[in-house]
């Protein structure tokens, strides 16, 4: 059964559960934030590479 990838909606085998993390970036008034999305998403390899993210604590 194909299943697809919940970032780039690509079917993909190899998927893991991740919770996405958004990243503000530094800035002359503000601190670098980092927010761990609370809920799970499954990512291809390609978004794993290339976007931030938490792998799901077991
Ligand atoms: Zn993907």
């Amino acid at each position: 059964m194909a299943t697809k990838c919940d970032s780039c909606a690509r079917e993909e085998s190899d998927l893991l559960a991740v919770h996405r993390v958004y990243v503000t970036p530094e800035s002359w008034d503000t601190e670098e934030k980092v927010e761990v999305m609370a809920g799970v998403e499954r990512w291809c390899v390609v978004c794993r590479l290339h976007y931030p993210h938490q792998p799901l604590q077991e």
